[in-house]
């Protein structure tokens, strides 16, 4: 079978021939659909984050947003041709607490994999294997759009952690404002626009019209914010204090200006991942007096487990098509990886797609 491997030195992306994986005992085989590529692939395919290869492996097959149907059930409980969506994460040790609780997406660094990313092949492969139990079911009618659960859950996460940390009192959330028109910050935004949390939604970006991501923006019926006009900071006074942000910019201060964008009561979850160190002066004390006084909050966030899957899933069933279709700017097959990795202004999510 055909899969998509990096090879850290370079580092280089290849598709590569490889034995088709079996299923060892409780474990099924998967016939890959499609893979959406994010990024934290891009990322890893620039040699600037993750990419750590298996034990004994001199490549890492990419790819952890995946969609697949179950083609050999092995034995367990899950019925063939099920159409489904792979966790990303896998214990090193099985035996360990966040395993045994289905919690990995809370388990501290060093503790797990993440399929594609670090340490275990992803599924940018024509088959790939996996224990059931890190499987989600996805509608067979959002099978070709199943590959946005795993992002979405990123999202659901986030929303569970922010709802959960206001459950102390009645929070009536209004508006929420998503950092960033990169693919997560898009679908962020379409997900919090559709659902039934917050009647308000904005979107940060420094983009000119015409831009793409401006147009998906207003279609959905989000603001744009543009952050050279309005930096993320001054977003409360010139139009409302947000109840909710959020981030997946990565940029550094974002983390610290999230926090004056939000009102009394808000809740801001930061999921960008920023490399290497940056400073800035900042007024910690404005800071810190805004989260006791206005009693704010600020989590970080990442990764996601098995509810969250569930939760994008169910979203997914619901969102007119139109939205998702709007949202996926090329369809790639295995001869055009290139093509699929690369970003540009009009790019807004790059799917392979293993159709034929
Ligand atoms: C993935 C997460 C992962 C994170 C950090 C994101 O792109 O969607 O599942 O935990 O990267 O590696
Ligand atoms: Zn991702």
């Amino acid at each position: 079978m055909q899969a998509v491997a990096l090879y850290p030195d370079g580092p280089e992306l290849r598709v590569i021939e490889k034995e088709r994986p079996s299923p060892e005992d409780g474990e099924v085989l998967i016939r890959a659909l499609r893979v959406g590529i994010d990024g934290s692939d891009r990322r890893i395919a620039a040699g600037e984050i993750g990419g750590d290869v298996p034990d004994g492996e001199d490549h890492l097959v990419m790819g952890h947003e995946a969609v697949g149907v179950v083609e050999n059930a092995n034995g367990t409980d899950i019925e063939e041709g099920t159409v489904v969506a792979p966790l990303v994460r896998r214990p090193v040790d099985k035996g360990s607490r966040f395993a045994a609780n289905e919690e990995l997406d809370m388990a501290p660094p060093g503790t797990f994999h993440e399929r594609g990313i670090m340490g275990e092949h992803g599924y940018l492969s024509e088959y790939f294997v996996s224990d059931p139990s890190y499987l989600v079911e996805v509608p067979e009618s959002r099978a070709e759009y199943g590959f946005f659960v795993e992002p979405t859950s990123i999202l659901e996460k986030s929303l569970d952690q922010a709802f959960t940390a206001r459950s102390a009192f009645d929070w009536q959330p209004k508006s929420a404002f998503v950092l960033g028109n990169g693919n997560l910050g898009l679908l962020a935004l379409a997900r919090l626009e559709t659902g039934d949390e917050f009647d308000r939604t904005y979107c940060l970006g420094r983009r000119d019209r015409p831009d793409r991501t401006i147009d998906f923006i207003e279609e959905v019926g989000g603001t744009y914010v543009d952050s050279r006009q309005t930096p993320v900071a001054d977003f409360a006074e010139e139009y409302e204090p947000a109840d909710y942000v959020f981030e997946t910019t990565g940029y550094p201060k974002h983390a610290v200006d999230a926090v004056h964008a939000l009102g009394p009561n808000g809740v801001a979850t930061v999921q960008g991942i920023p490399e290497g160190s940056a400073s800035f002066d900042i007024d910690c004390a404005t800071f810190h007096r805004e989260l006791v006084v206005s009693n704010k909050a600020l989590l970080g966030v990442v990764n996601s487990r098995k509810p969250h899957f569930e939760a994008g899933a169910e979203w997914l069933e619901e969102v007119p098509t139109a939205v998702l279709d709007r949202l996926m700017t090329g369809i790639y097959g295995l001869d055009e990886i290139e093509e699929a990795f690369a970003d540009s202004p009009e790019t807004l999510k790059s799917v392979v797609s293993f159709d034929r």
